[in-house]
């Protein structure tokens, strides 16, 4: 995208095109602006203008540039910590309630899918969060044990069928998630930019938001050549936030990941690895991950930014480690590379703010945006449609936060991973 196939690698060759757009120019008038294209935005235009509000949605580059052209496509349930952690963190109300949105999140997006007919791969054979050591597995223990009292679909697999399922023996068992499963991540973005034009709302790329001014009861958002004047606004600019309202991205801690693609394997390859074709990673700390995308390459990532000295070693430490993991592969090579940014947030749960009169926002995915963006642009619309009170959203309305020291530690994490692949992490 934008000429730089480090920003969107293989996804940007494998999807079909976006919807035709232009840019904002002149003044237009809506019931709600929202500001951001990717899954929370799009999804919440979609809702509203089924739901008959006049909607202009506003992206500062292209559909899905932001995370959701970029990620793994890990359609997940749940957040990353613990289910019985999100009511202790959240409270009872809003922690139960966050948990069946989230747990849920997987099911709107197969729904959402089929019924705009989106072409984007969707795989629905559930995911793999594979072992590593004794930890590792205790821990998946506990997630299957909670899911489990939940009734949903998860279960701790041992160590000889995660070995069949994923193709390698590295592995001390894996949890399986049957909720879950893979998509083409961009291609479902601009699937949803179909289905929200088709049901009414416009959507205008190359409109980046600069400025925000309340006159009367209406905001005025404005852009390089036009304006909008909205009852609402529902920013969904997540971690690739900014102006006017830059709160959301600066609570969080930019954290780099990186995806690397293999060229397609051959019949016999894809038959040994993951013949299910779920969607891996593993428990380690700096956690690496891997899937098939439609055309047989396998996608391999880990924390890390690919510029600078990171381009080489996170290149050469996923060469290695890929060759490790699946010793039948032989010598790697891949075709595509391609990096993004993750906002985490520092208990790892997204926020909900109101960062003006009726301006609303969900941020804070740390990296689980595709299930949580779905379900929390649906709440958005409810909430501005008048559907869902305050009181009954799925997260308290919290100021957001200033977390300290965040250039630092973003620096930190960055240089961290690149000696920790430079050091070896799985070689
Ligand atoms: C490498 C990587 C791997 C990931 N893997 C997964 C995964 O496997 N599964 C999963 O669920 N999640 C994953 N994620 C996280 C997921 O991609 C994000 O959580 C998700 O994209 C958030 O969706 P969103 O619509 O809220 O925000 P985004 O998709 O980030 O969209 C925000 C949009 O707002 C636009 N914008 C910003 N400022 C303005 C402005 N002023 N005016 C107009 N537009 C503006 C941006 O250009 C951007 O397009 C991953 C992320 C990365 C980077």
């Amino acid at each position: 995208m934008q000429n730089d196939p480090l920003s969107h690698g293989l996804w940007e060759t494998t999807a079909p095109a976006a919807p035709p757009t232009s840019s904002l120019t002149g003044q237009a008038k809506a019931d709600v602006a929202v500001v951001g294209c990717g899954y929370t935005g799009l999804s919440a235009a979609l809702r509203l203008a089924e739901a008959g509000a006049k909607v202009v949605a506003l992206e500062a580059v292209e559909i899905g540039f932001g995370g959701a052209g970029r990620n793994v496509g890990y359609v997940n349930a749940g957040m990353w910590v613990m289910p019985s952690e999100i009511p202790k963190a959240l409270g009872a109300d809003y922690g139960e309630r966050a948990l069946t949105l989230l747990g849920g999140g997987p099911a709107v997006v197969w729904e959402t899918i089929d019924k705009y007919a989106i072409d984007c791969d969707p795989v629905r054979n559930g995911t793999l969060h594979c072992a590593v050591g004794r930890s590792g597995l205790a821990d998946n223990g506990e997630r299957a044990r909670q899911w489990g009292e939940r009734g949903a679909p998860v279960r701790a697999l041992s160590a000889a069928e995660t070995a069949k399922r994923v193709g390698s023996e590295v592995y001390a068992g894996s949890l399986l998630d049957m909720r879950a499963g893979t998509i083409q991540p961009l291609a479902y973005a601009r699937g949803l930019a179909r289905a929200a034009i088709a049901a009414g709302a416009a959507v205008h790329t190359q409109s980046c938001v600069r400025a925000a001014e309340r006159t009367g009861r209406s905001w005025t958002l404005r852009t390089d050549a036009g304006s909008v004047v909205a009852d609402w606004v529902a920013v969904a600019t997540e971690a690739y936030g900014g102006a006017p309202w830059p709160q959301g991205r600066r609570e969080q801690i930019l954290l780099p990941y990186f995806n690397f693609a293999t060229r397609p394997l051959g019949a016999d390859l894809q038959a040994s690895i993951l013949p299910g074709r779920e969607g891996c990673w593993d428990t380690r700390k700096i956690m690496s991950y891997f899937r098939f995308d439609r055309d047989g390459r396998l996608v391999f990532g880990s924390v890390g930014a690919l510029r600078g000295t990171g381009l080489a070693i996170h290149r050469a430490w996923a060469k290695r480690a890929l060759e490790k993991i699946f010793p039948q592969i032989g010598a790697v090579e891949f075709e595509h590379q391609w990096y993004g940014m993750i906002g985490m947030t520092d208990n790892a749960l997204p926020r909900f703010h109101r960062l003006a009169e009726n301006v609303v926002t969900f941020c804070g995915y740390n990296g689980r945006g595709i299930g949580t963006g779905a379900v929390f642009g649906r709440v958005l619309a409810d909430h501005i449609l008048g559907r869902i009170a305050e009181k009954d959203l799925p997260l308290p309305v919290t100021e957001p936060d200033a977390p300290t020291l965040p250039t630092l530690k973003e620096a930190y994490y960055e240089a961290g991973a690149q000696i920790a692949h430079a050091l070896g992490g799985w070689v």
